[in-house]
């Protein structure tokens, strides 16, 4: 093997990753754990930040068949309700069908992929990585951590975050429902929320987070859904007509705010594995495409085909990403930590939704400062 670079995980960050560097010249390996198509617990709503972006790199979401969303409602247990169009607005696209696309059209285009294989630990000497798979050991000068919100990796390379247990837990559907195309709803009950868009193919995404102490009280998720979920009235009304078009949830546990670094024992972390937004701001998927274009164009700049990897030249490389990722992403993590605490609490919600229905130019305010500007 003599990648240049070896992408560890291949979700968006390190499928986007993968496209640049691949197109740069660089050879690149992905390894991700798993084999294409598969599901994953997300909201699955995108803001419409990555369009120039995908534009550039020819990703076409409208082949997919996603929808297109610009209507906002945030919805409390009380029934209080608040509603806003979404000035930059986004699309829903399940990460079943966007994954595989990306997979397919990086490969096509010449990177190299090792599904179905886990990766054990990665290691750093003499200014090369080895990154050790069941049964052999790679090598190269340049190895992205794209492995997603939480991983063995993280525990391998001794990341402080992953002591520190987090009680989310994610759940994720597909269902058929009577629900209109152009609307994200963000529907709140105790200790969590659940988002509601239409994706592709005829299908909605229902994704909620619960907490563990009420999956542990109530015995399981079924009994959380009809104790916790579903005293939220829209999503009693929601799940009561849905037809579940998947045959069980998709469900992560542990899902974690916690700070990380961007750089952490030279592995140059993308996506999640970076740092993760709380998913009520629905921009953690723009985050991990983003945070791949700053670190690929990083790479571009400091490492030189064909010469030595010098040190001196990784010391650069991993100062000016982590400048540039802080530049772009730290406020955003941290309002997301805050409104993440907000939300979940009933009384917090209904308060903060009468406050939106009086002041309407708060919600576009925090958008604005969760979000990014479109680029490019
Ligand atoms: C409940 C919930 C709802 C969300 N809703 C939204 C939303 O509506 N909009 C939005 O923009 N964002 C949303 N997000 C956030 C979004 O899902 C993530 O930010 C996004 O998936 C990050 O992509 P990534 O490439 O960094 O990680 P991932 O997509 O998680 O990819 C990481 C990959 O690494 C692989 N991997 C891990 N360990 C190993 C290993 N040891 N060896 C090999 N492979 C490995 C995994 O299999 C995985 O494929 C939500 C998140 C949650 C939890």
């Amino acid at each position: 093997m003599d990648a240049d670079v070896i992408v560890a995980g291949g979700g968006l960050a390190g499928l986007f990753n993968a496209l640049q560097l691949n197109r740069a010249g660089l050879k690149v390996t992905v390894i991700e754990k798993k084999n294409y198509p598969f599901h994953r617990v997300c909201g699955e709503y995108i803001s419409n930040e990555v369009l120039p972006f995908f534009d550039k790199l020819d990703v076409d979401v409208n082949t997919l068949k996603a929808s297109h969303i610009n209507q906002l409602e945030i919805t409390s247990v009380s029934g209080k309700k608040f509603a806003q169009p979404l000035d930059l607005g986004g699309f829903g696209l399940s990460r079943y069908t966007f994954d595989h696309y990306l997979y397919q059209k990086a490969q096509a285009e010449g990177v190299t992929f090792m599904l179905n294989t886990h990766i054990n630990d990665i290691r750093f000497a003499d200014n090369r990585f080895e990154v050790v798979l069941p049964g052999q050991t790679l090598t190269a000068p340049l190895v992205i951590g794209a492995f997603g919100k939480r991983s063995n990796l993280d525990k391998q390379l001794n990341r402080p975050f992953f002591y520190r247990r987090s009680p989310y837990v994610g759940i994720k559907v597909h269902v058929k429902i009577d629900f209109p195309d152009n609307l994200i709803q963000l529907n709140n009950y105790k200790d969590g929320y659940c988002g509601v868009v239409k994706v592709d193919d005829g299908k909605w995404c229902m994704c909620s987070m619960v907490h563990r102490d009420d999956v542990r009280k109530y015995g399981g998720l079924p009994e959380v859904q009809e104790h916790i979920i579903c005293k939220n009235p829209y999503l009693k009304e929601l799940f009561g007509h849905a037809e579940l078009l998947m045959d069980k949830p998709e469900v992560i546990n542990e899902i974690s705010f916690e700070k990380k670094a961007p750089v952490e024992q030279h592995v140059l972390m993308s996506g999640d594995t970076a740092g993760m937004i709380a998913p009520l701001c629905g921009n953690g998927m723009t985050m991990a495409i983003h945070s791949s274009k700053i670190l690929s164009e990083n790479i571009i700049k400091h490492y030189k085909l064909s010469q030595p990897f010098t040190t001196q030249q990784r010391q650069a490389l991993e100062q000016e990403y982590t400048q540039a990722w802080n530049r772009q992403f730290a406020r955003r993590l941290w309002l997301g930590r805050r409104l993440q605490k907000l939300f979940g609490s009933g009384r917090a919600v209904d308060v903060a939704i009468s406050a939106l229905n009086l002041m309407p130019g708060i919600a576009p305010y925090l958008i604005g400062k969760t979000h990014g500007q479109p680029f490019a």
